[in-house]
């Protein structure tokens, strides 16, 4: 509970202070100090400021001081108590002893320094630095790690333990400063400064220290409380870098811990270093002032001398801080600097400075500061005695590798090749564990219709769940594969380079560059890829890249392209067809994002650096982990919307029933053959059939519904078999079953190419809303999609039906 939520009369132990440092020293030195009891004496709502008894003393405090300061009350400590059956013995005594006045302040006493064992923990770095390696490694979590960056968009929280104390850590995204920039920047911000962390993580890749510190300067800037993990430490060393990291830590007034994440290397001494921290303990920790030189300087204290008049806002900002952003001309301390009495005359005043640190430093004010920040690093590490090893060494494989896949006339084949062998690998290898599920999902359908006996909730078993879950489920393996073959793509860092070398042909067409991690996540889900879009600065770039986010063709769309093209194709041309769907949804992506990016708002060029990390070895366990994940989630599907669905196109192909008529005209006469037949004549001009149409309706709620629906509607008895068509063995069946509708190779490519291009699917479009802030914009995307799917399906049956 905050303090500022007692009322007259109550009483309350101190826990902790939160706040950035300047604040927390000034209330700490009024006597609020952990285990301390307050009493209100007088606390009128709305009005400040608020009287408090501590130590015997009279002290008073705005209504915005008391809400940084956590306590707890006896009421809350008594619940504590019963809700922690850990408890209970003490618990025990303190009733016994209830009218002693004494015993029960210790008791309280002692439930706040137990809730002060909880310590906030944010991690704040650059992208790709190991940020989540760490929130994983320390709380179990299963967030993803990707060798790019913009992988984290979201806060992520998880708990740890160490030495009896709990912390709550959350993952940030990762970011390079702490500008107003970009929303992921000013999501950092808010969380430091709104969510008052008691300790900032400063994760540091050190093989690239002297960019990681520029964040630090400005956390310090900040005056948090900060632990900077020099992570990577293993490439450190393995180059041969030196460096005195005690003596930078006490030239930054932050500790510095050598880190590995992905082995656990120095959790520990990192965690016993938060401890000390935040019990006061640690000697390396304090506040320094970054110097940004004479001229500078100045500026900087004459505009935080104005800041300071106004006494309501130091509870929350460190005023150096304010005045150091206002003179980098950060639009968001600006607007907040308007919201103060003396707002204009602050804003006045630092254009006045600024113009004289242009003056004198002959550059504008922003770029002085960076630079001087820069300087500052550049002198701390000079004096930490820091020396690069030998670059090559480590770089040496990266930079060899990267001359071949990065090259302008391998770079595209090398791409495709690997997609390639990909797509075969998990075709070829992935037959043989689909088989056995396939037998197993068959014998289990031919036990219980033997022993069942005939009925409705025979059939809805046999024909809807086995044959509509049955049909998805058997992908499994092949889903499995091909997810163990992206994970090693990204955790190697190679999907950077595939984004590097396709952001130069698409830049050519109009899309922004940065677009790239958002389109490439897009193959996975295109729902995380939605969100993702956040990591891009414009807004036009931001809303083009979601409009066209569902071309990308993501993994539940797999089974309906591994059934068909199974089903159709000979095993040597799968691949291929596979390859032309992502190329064609690529392609289709890319002219829709030039129309947008003409028709919405006109052309606006962003340069942008496309980050290309060293390669890493990916461990067998992350992979393991990431392809386990997503197998999960397959499965959990299936569970859940995959068989419901499953269910209700069961029935609806069930119900009206009639016995006499043969299965075929069952299916003719139901009610999805009703629907089937009156949306039919829609899809004449792609060759669709009902049966086909029906599967594209279904598939508006999830991809696979496709396939499972397929599954049902081709269920049932088994036709014997006659030797054609054995090259298409496996789904010879279905194969037969298709064609006597009069399916074609043709026809069935066009449907693929309406699956990849229409409606991306529900879950898609509603984040869709929630990232661009307007049903508008959802609601076009699934019309212009669907009318996409439409035209090109229509046009490739159309035009190829003349030359076969
Ligand atoms: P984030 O963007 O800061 O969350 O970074 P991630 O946790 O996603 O890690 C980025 C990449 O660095 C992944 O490929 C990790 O496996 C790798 N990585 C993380 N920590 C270390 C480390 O200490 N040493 C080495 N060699 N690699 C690491
Ligand atoms: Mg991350």
């Amino acid at each position: 509970m905050k303090l500022s939520e007692l009322s007259t009369g109550q009483k309350g132990v101190i826990v902790k202070v939160l706040g950035h440092g300047g604040f927390r020293k000034r209330i700490v030195e009024m006597g609020f100090i952990k285990g301390q009891e307050v009493e209100v004496l007088l606390n009128a709502p709305l009005h400040d400021p608020v009287k408090y008894k501590i130590m015997g003393y009279e002290v008073s405090l705005r209504h915005t001081e008391a809400s940084m300061i956590e306590i707890i009350t006896e009421s809350e400590a008594r619940n504590k108590d019963i809700a922690n059956p850990d408890t209970t013995e003490e618990n025990g005594i303190s009733v016994a002893s209830n009218n002693e006045q004494d015993t029960e302040f210790n008791n309280l006493h002692e439930e706040a320094l137990k809730k002060r064992r909880i310590i906030n923990v944010a991690l704040v770095g650059n992208p790709n630095c190991g940020k989540t390696s760490f929130f994983n490694y320390a709380s179990g979590a299963h967030e993803r790690v990707g060798n790019y960056s913009g992988v984290t968009v979201d806060a992520k929280e998880g708990r740890a333990e160490y030495k009896g104390y709990n912390f709550n850590l959350i993952d940030l995204p990762g970011t390079y400063s702490l500008s107003a920039y970009s929303p992921e920047e000013l999501y950092v911000r808010r969380e430091i400064i709104d969510k008052t962390p008691d300790v900032i993580i400063n994760v540091i890749d050190s093989s690239n220290i002297e960019r990681n510190l520029y964040l630090t300067t400005q956390l310090v800037d900040m005056n948090q409380r900060i632990v900077c993990a020099l992570n990577m430490f293993d490439e450190f060393e393995e180059r041969g870098d030196k460096l005195n990291y005690k003596v930078l830590g006490h030239l930054l007034g932050v500790p510095m811990i050598p880190t590995v994440f992905r082995t656990g290397r120095g959790i520990d001494e990192l965690f016993q270093t938060i401890i000390d921290m935040y019990e006061g303990q640690d000697s390396t920790f304090r506040h320094i002032h970054i110097n940004h030189g004479k001229d500078i300087e100045e500026g900087i204290d004459r505009v935080k001398q104005l800041i300071q008049e106004d006494e309501q806002i130091r509870y929350k900002y460190s005023t150096r801080y304010l005045s150091i952003k206002l003179l980098e001309n950060d639009s968001h301390a600006e607007e907040f600097i308007k919201t103060l009495t003396n707002g204009n005359e602050i804003l006045k005043l630092r254009d006045k400075e600024a113009v004289r640190i242009k003056e004198e430093c002959k550059e504008d004010s922003e770029t002085a500061i960076m630079n001087a920040k820069y300087g500052f690093i550049h002198g701390a590490l000079k004096e930490a005695e820091y020396q690069e090893g030998n670059i090559e060494d480590t770089y040496q494989t990266t930079h060899a590798l990267d001359k071949l896949i990065t090259n302008k006339y391998l770079g595209f084949p090398l791409f495709f090749l690997l997609l390639y062998i990909m797509f075969q690998v998990t075709f070829s290898l992935g037959q043989y564990p689909m088989d056995w599920i396939d037998s197993m999902i068959g014998a289990l359908g031919g036990r219980i219709s033997d022993t069942m006996s005939d009925g409705p909730l025979k059939a809805m078993l046999v024909d809807g769940i086995i044959g509509g879950v049955g049909s998805v489920i058997v992908f499994l393996p092949q889903i499995l594969i091909l997810y163990a073959f992206i994970s090693f793509m990204e955790d190697s860092g190679y999907m950077a380079r595939a984004a590097f070398i396709m952001d130069k042909l698409m830049h050519k067409m109009g899309l922004h560059g940065k677009s790239f991690i958002p389109l490439i996540m897009g193959f996975g889900c295109n729902v995380p890829a939605v969100m993702a879009t956040r990591t891009i600065e414009s807004r036009r770039s931001r809303l083009i890249t979601m409009l066209i986010l569902p071309f990308m063709s993501c993994s539940a769309r797999l089974p309906i392209y591994i059934m068909i093209t199974s089903t159709f194709f000979a095993l040597k041309y799968r691949s291929a067809i596979m390859i032309s769907l992502y190329v064609i949804g690529i392609a289709v992506a890319v002219i829709m994002s030039k129309v947008f990016s003409r028709w919405l708002v006109k052309s606006e060029d962003v340069p942008f650096v496309m980050e290309l990390p060293p390669y890493r070895f990916p461990t067998s366990k992350a992979i393991l982990r990431h392809t386990w994940e997503k197998g999960k989630q397959y499965l959990k599907k299936m569970g859940g919307i995959i068989l419901v669905a499953s269910i209700i196109v069961w029935a609806l192909g069930y119900f009206p029933h009639n016995d006499k008529l043969n299965q075929q005209e069952q299916l003719e006469q139901s009610y999805i053959g009703s629907i089937g037949k009156v949306v039919e004549p829609v899809f004449k001009p792609q060759g669709f059939d009902w049966k086909l149409s029906i599967g594209l309706i279904s598939g508006v709620g999830a991809k696979e519904i496709v396939a499972s629906t397929m599954g049902v509607l081709y269920a049932g008895d088994e036709t014997v078999a006659d030797d054609e068509a054995q090259d298409t063995a496996k789904y010879s069946n279905l194969y037969r079953k298709m064609s006597a509708d009069g399916v074609t190779p043709l026809i069935a490519f066009c449907y693929l190419l309406f699956v990849l291009l229409y409606f991306p699917c529900l879950a898609t479009i509603v984040a869709i809303k929630n990232e661009s802030g307007k049903w508008k914009w959802a609601i076009f995307t699934a019309v212009y999609t669907t009318a996409t799917a439409w035209c090109i399906s229509a046009l490739v049956y159309q035009t190829a039906r003349l030359f076969l």
